[in-house]
C-alpha cells in the first residue's frame, strides 16, 4: 500500500459519538486518506469485515458495541488458521490493560485504552495493526506451503513406495557400507526379512560371505564408475541356485558423490531354465542333424536353404554351407530334382500339410533312391515359416527288397517246380506199367520244361522184352514238322545200372535249356526209372501174387478129389450099418475129422476166389433170423462138443437184410465156431442180434482165452494167428476171421473184434445194413433147405470120374441107397455108356483127361437121342463161374466135391420127379 492509496476503515461501535470521535482522532493523526465504513452492531461489522474486497484489506476499529462484546467479534471473523480476514484494532474502555493481553491472545492485532486515546496511539495503533495482520498473514503462508510442500513429498515417498514395492523385480538401496536402507516387499519376501529386519542388513547376513563378495564386487564397480552396471548375479535358496540380472547405478548427492548404490534386481532363474533347455535341445537337435543319415533341410519361402544337416555332403559331394542361402536351382540340381522339391515346398506352405516325394538322385557313387517329407513349421502364431524337409536313403532298402523278389520268385519258381516235380512223381509212382510211366515221363518232361517236343524211348530186357516209344507235342506243334532247336536228353538205368532207355527234349522255351533244365529232366529221368524198376517189381509180384492164388485154388481142388471117395467111403461104412464099437467110433471120428478138412479146404478155396474177385453173392431179402438158424445149425455140434453154454438174444420181430443166406451163415458160423474153439470147455457164447439204427448187429460174445490188444487190429489179415501153438493145437490156418471180414464188407458191412485182454473173453461184433424196404416177392428165404434123408425114386445113374477111388466110392454109396450105377473115367466111355445104357442121370467130372466134363456134356446134349438125362457136374471147381460154365455146357446142375450125399439125394429126386421122368427101371439096360 502506498500513500496515494486510501486506507478502507470499518469503524464499528454502537455509539455514534465513539464512531465521530474516532474518526476525528484518525483523520487528525494518520497520514492515509481515510474511508470510512461505520458498522453500529457487531453483525454489521462482522458482515463488512468479511465481505471480500477488491484491493487492499481494510482494517476494523471496534468500539464498545451493544450486540456482542469485542472477544466474541474477534472470535467470529477468526478463521481456522487463526487469522481475522483483516487487520482489528479494539478501543477499549479505561486503559484497557486487563483486556488487552485476553484480546490480542484471542487474534486482535492491536488494542487501545480509551485513556490513552489521541490521534498519534491511534494512528501509530492502526499502522502497527496493519503490519501486524500482514506478518501473521505472512507467516501463515509460509506455513502453509511447508506443509503442503510435506504432503506432495509424503505423496511422492508413498508412490515411490507402491511403484517399488509392485515392481516384480527386487528393488535397493544400500549405503557405502553395504548396509540396505531401502528395500520392497519383493526383496524382503525373497530373502525372508520383515521391513525393520531388513534395515541396515548386509548382503553378507543375507547371503552369505561368497555370494555377498560377488555382489560387493558389482557394487563397488558402480561406485568406482559412477554409471550404470548390468551384471548377472547369482544367489542360493535352499540349495537351489537363484539366477538375478541386476541392474545397479550409483545415488549422488548434490556434490555429485556417490553416497549409496541403488539396484533393480530381476529373477532370471526361469528364464535361464528355459534357455538352457533351449540350448540342450539344440544341441540335441544339431547332434541329431550332424549324425542321422537322413538329409534335413529347411526352406523358406523363397525355397532358399535355410539349413542343411551334414548329410547332403554325402549325396551331393558338397559342404553343407554351400547350400545356405541358396535354392535348389540356383546350386544347379539336376532340374526334375528342382521341380520335385519346389513342388513339394510350395505345396507344405499353401497347403499345410506333410507332402510326400520320392526320387533318383545321379550321385558320386552311382544312381540313388530317395524318398522325403516335406513337412510345414508352424510359428506360435500358425503361419509357416519354415518346411523342413527330411530326405531319406533307400537305395539299400530299394536294392533289398529286389533281391528278396528275386529270391521269393526264384523261391516260388522252385516251389512250382518242385510241386510238378512232385505231381509228376506221383504220376509216375501211380503208373503200375512201362508204357504208362513212358507215357507220363514223356507228357511231364515236355510240360514241366516247356519244350516243343518230347520223345522217351525203352527197351525192356528180360521176359517180355519190347520197345517201348512215346511222344509228347507242343500243342500247337504239327506232328509231322520236323524236330529242330537244341536237344536235351536224360538217360534212364536200372537200379544195377544197366540202360533202361533215354527221354529226349527238343527246342527249349527260350531256345537253350539251361543247366537247371537239364537236372530237372535227368531227376525225371531217375524218377522214370525207379517207377520202372517199381513197375517191374508189381509185374512180378502181381505174378506170384495171381501164381499163389492159382495155387491155393488149385490145392483147393486137388484135396477135394481125395476126400470125395473118403466121404463117400464113409457114407457107406455108415449106411452098410456093418460097423460096430471100436470100429464105427473110428468111423465117427473120421467123419468128423473130415468134416472139419472139408471146411478148411471149403475156407481156402473161398479166400483165394475173393482175392481174385471170383466170388459172387447170391443177394436176396432175407431174415437176420434165417442167417442165424442156419449158422447155428451148423456150429452147434462144435459148441456142444466142447460142451459150451450157448445163450441167444435174439429178435423177436423179423430183420430184413439183403444178403447171401449160405455167405453170411458162413459168417456167422465161422465166428460161433471159434468161440467154441478159443474158449476153454463148459465156457459161455452168447450170440444176440438187433437193430441199431439203419443195421441189423450181430454180436458173438464168449468167455475164452480173448485176444491182446496188440494183436486186435490184426486177427482179420490172412493167415494171422494170435497164439500159433494155440491155433496149431485147435486146428486153424488163420483164415477163417479173413474170409468173415472179406465176406461182410462185400455184403456193405463191418465187422469188429474187442477184448478185454488175455484170458477174458472176446467180442465179435458185425454190423450189416439193413434191407431198405421189406421184400414181398418170392425170393425170400427164411429157413435153409429141406434135406432129403430117403432115396424114394431109384434110378439108373451113370457116374464118370478119372478119379477111380472118386468113382467107384460114389457109386458104392448110390448103390446103397437103392440106384442102380455104372461108373467110367472117362469122356469118351461116358458117352458110349450112356448112348447105350441110357441112365436116368449121369454125375460127370469136369476136368477129365482128354476129353473135359464140358465137351461130353456138350456131345450129350447135341444128341437128341439123349434128351431127359439129368446131367450133374461133380467136381472140385464150385465158383460161379464155374457153374455158368457147367450150366452154358448144358449141365442140369453143379455139385462140388466132395458131394453130400443128401444133397445129391435131394438133387436126384426133386429133378426126376420134376421133369416127369419114372424111376428107371432097374433090368431095363445090360
Ligand atoms: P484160425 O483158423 O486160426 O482160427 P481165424 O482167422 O479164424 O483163424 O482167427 C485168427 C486168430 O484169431 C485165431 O488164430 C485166434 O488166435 C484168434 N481168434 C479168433 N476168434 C477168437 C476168439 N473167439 N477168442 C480168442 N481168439 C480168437
Amino acid at each position: 500500500m502506498t500513500q496515494g492509496d486510501i486506507l478502507r476503515v470499518i469503524l464499528a461501535g454502537s455509539s455514534p459519538g465513539d464512531r465521530q470521535w474516532i474518526t476525528e482522532l484518525l483523520q487528525s493523526g494518520s497520514s492515509w486518506r481515510c474511508q470510512f465504513s461505520e458498522a453500529d452492531t457487531g453483525e454489521a461489522a462482522l458482515r463488512q469485515a468479511q465481505a471480500p474486497t477488491p484491493g487492499s484489506e481494510p482494517i476494523l476499529l471496534a468500539c464498545p458495541l451493544a450486540d456482542m462484546d469485542a472477544m466474541r467479534l474477534i472470535g467470529r471473523l477468526i478463521d481456522p488458521q487463526g487469522l481475522t480476514p483483516c487487520p482489528v484494532v479494539v478501543v477499549t474502555p479505561g486503559n484497557g490493560r486487563d483486556l488487552g493481553p485476553v484480546l490480542l491472545r484471542a487474534g486482535a492485532q492491536d488494542y487501545i485504552g480509551e485513556d490513552w486515546l489521541s490521534p498519534y496511539v491511534l494512528a501509530r495503533a492502526v499502522d502497527n495493526a496493519r503490519v501486524r495482520w500482514a506478518m501473521e498473514r505472512g507467516l501463515h503462508e509460509r506455513e502453509d506451503a511447508r506443509k503442503q510442500a510435506e504432503d506432495r513429498l509424503r505423496q511422492a515417498q508413498r508412490l515411490t513406495q507402491t511403484i517399488i514395492d509392485g515392481a516384480g523385480a527386487l528393488v535397493f538401496a544400500k549405503d557405502l557400507q553395504g548396509r540396505y536402507f531401502l528395500t520392497n516387499r519383493a526383496w524382503r519376501e525373497r530373502v525372508g526379512l520383515s521391513e525393520q529386519q531388513a534395515d541396515g542388513v548386509t548382503d553378507e547376513a543375507v547371503y552369505g560371505p561368497l555370494v555377498a563378495q560377488d555382489v560387493r564386487r558389482n557394487d563397488e564397480q558402480v561406485m568406482a564408475s559412477g554409471r550404470l552396471v548390468v551384471a548377472e548375479e547369482t544367489t542360493f535358496q535352499r540349495g537351489r541356485a537363484v539366477y538375478y540380472l541386476s541392474s545397479k547405478f550409483p545415488l549422488l548427492d548434490e556434490t555429485g558423490h556417490a553416497y549409496a548404490v541403488c539396484g533393480v534386481s530381476t529373477d532370471v532363474t526361469s528364464l535361464k531354465e528355459t534357455q538352457a533347455a533351449l540350448q540342450a535341445r539344440e544341441r540335441e537337435l544339431q547332434t541329431l542333424a550332424d549324425n542321422t543319415p537322413d538329409i534335413l533341410a529347411r526352406f523358406d519361402r523363397q525355397l532358399r536353404h535355410v539349413f542343411v544337416s551334414a548329410a547332403i555332403e554325402r549325396m551331393t559331394g558338397r559342404a553343407p554351407q554351400d547350400f545356405i542361402g541358396r535354392t535348389a536351382r540356383e546350386l544347379d540340381m539336376p532340374a526334375d530334382l528342382c521341380d520335385c522339391w519346389e513342388i513339394a515346398v510350395q505345396a507344405a506352405f499353401h497347403e499345410a500339410c506333410a507332402q510326400t516325394v520320392a526320387f533318383t538322385y545321379e550321385a558320386t557313387g552311382g544312381l540313388r533312391h530317395f524318398s522325403g517329407r516335406f513337412v510345414p513349421e508352424f510359428g506360435s502364431d500358425g503361419t509357416i515359416d519354415h518346411v523342413l524337409a527330411v530326405l531319406h536313403d533307400d537305395t539299400e532298402q530299394k536294392r533289398a527288397e529286389q533281391d528278396i523278389n528275386r529270391l521269393l520268385e526264384e523261391e516260388r519258381h522252385y516251389a512250382r517246380l518242385l510241386a510238378r516235380m512232385a505231381q509228376a512223381s506221383r504220376l509216375v509212382h501211380a503208373s503200375l506199367s512201362a508204357d504208362e510211366i513212358a507215357q507220363v515221363l514223356t507228357h511231364q518232361a515236355r510240360e514241366i520244361l516247356g519244350a516243343r517236343r518230347a520223345v522217351t524211348e525203352l527197351t525192356l530186357q528180360g521176359p517180355g522184352a519190347r520197345n517201348i516209344q512215346a511222344v509228347a507235342l507242343a500243342p500247337d506243334m504239327n506232328p509231322s514238322e520236323p524236330p529242330h532247336g537244341t536237344v536235351l536228353t536224360a538217360s534212364l538205368t536200372g537200379k544195377g545200372g544197366e540202360p533202361l532207355g533215354q527221354v529226349q527234349l527238343t527246342g527249349g522255351p527260350y531256345g537253350e535249356f539251361t543247366h537247371e533244365d537239364r537236372t530237372v529232366l535227368m531227376q525225371l529221368a531217375a524218377i522214370a526209372s525207379t517207377g520202372l524198376e517199381n513197375a517191374r517189381l508189381y509185374a512180378s509180384l502181381r505174378e506170384a501174387d495171381h501164381r499163389k492164388d492159382e495155387f491155393l485154388a488149385t490145392l483147393a481142388h486137388e484135396l477135394r478129389n481125395p476126400l470125395a471117395p473118403i466121404r463117400n467111403g464113409l457114407e457107406i461104412l455108415r449106411r452098410s450099418g456093418q460097423l460096430t464099437g471100436p470100429a464105427a467110433l473110428a468111423r465117427d471120428m473120421m467123419e468128423r475129422q473130415l468134416a472139419h478138412m472139408v471146411r478148411l479146404v471149403d475156407d481156402l478155396l473161398d479166400v483165394s476166389r475173393i482175392s481174385r474177385g471170383k466170388v459172387d453173392l447170391r443177394l436176396v431179402r432175407l431174415t437176420l433170423q434165417s442167417v442165424l438158424d442156419s449158422a447155428l445149425e451148423s456150429s452147434r455140434p462144435a459148441i456142444e462138443a466142447s460142451n459150451h453154454r450157448l445163450v441167444m438174444q435174439l429178435p423177436t420181430e423179423p430183420v430184413w437184410i439183403d444178403g447171401d443166406l449160405t455167405r453170411l451163415a458162413q459168417v456167422v458160423s465161422n465166428l460161433l465156431n471159434n468161440a467154441a474153439k478159443y474158449t476153454p470147455a463148459g465156457g459161455r457164447i452168447e450170440l444176440s442180434a438187433q437193430v441199431e439204427g439203419s443195421h441189423a448187429v450181430i454180436r458173438v460174445t464168449d468167455n475164452g482165452t480173448g485176444i491182446n490188444a496188440d494183436m486186435l487190429p490184426r486177427v482179420f489179415d490172412l493167415f494171422a494167428q494170435v497164439d500159433h501153438t494155440l491155433a496149431r493145437a485147435q486146428g486153424g490156418l488163420g483164415i477163417g476171421l479173413s474170409l468173415v471180414k472179406k465176406l461182410v464188407e462185400l455184403h456193405g458191412g463191418d465187422i469188429r473184434a474187442d477184448s478185454p485182454g488175455l484170458g477174458q473173453g472176446s467180442r465179435f461184433t458185425v454190423r450189416l445194413p439193413l434191407a431198405t424196404r421189406t421184400a414181398d416177392d418170392g425170393t425170400l428165404l427164411t429157413s435153409p433147405t429141406a434135406r432129403l434123408t430117403t432115396s424114394d425114386a431109384p434110378c439108373r445113374v451113370l457116374v464118370c470120374d478119372d478119379n477111380v477111388d472118386g468113382a467107384e466110392s460114389l457109386a458104392l454109396m448110390l448103390g446103397l441107397l437103392g440106384h442102380e450105377v455104372r461108373t467110367v473115367h472117362d469122356g469118351p466111355a461116358a458117352l458110349a455108356t450112356v448112348r447105350h445104357w441110357r441112365p436116368n442121370a449121369v454125375l460127370l467130372d469136369i476136368g477129365l483127361p482128354g476129353m473135359s466134363g464140358y465137351e461130353v456134356a456138350r456131345q450129350m446134349r447135341s444128341d437128341p437121342g439123349l434128351r431127359g438125362i439129368l446131367l450133374i457136374a461133380v467136381t472140385g471147381w464150385g465158383t460161379q463161374d464155374d457153374q455158368r460154365r457147367s450150366a452154358a455146357a448144358g449141365f442140369d446142375q453143379h455139385l462140388t466135391k466132395p458131394v453130400e450125399v443128401t444133397a445129391l439125394e435131394s438133387v436126384l429126386a426133386s429133378h426126376l420127379t420134376r421133369a416127369g421122368h419114372p424111376p428107371a427101371d432097374p433090368g431095363a439096360a445090360g
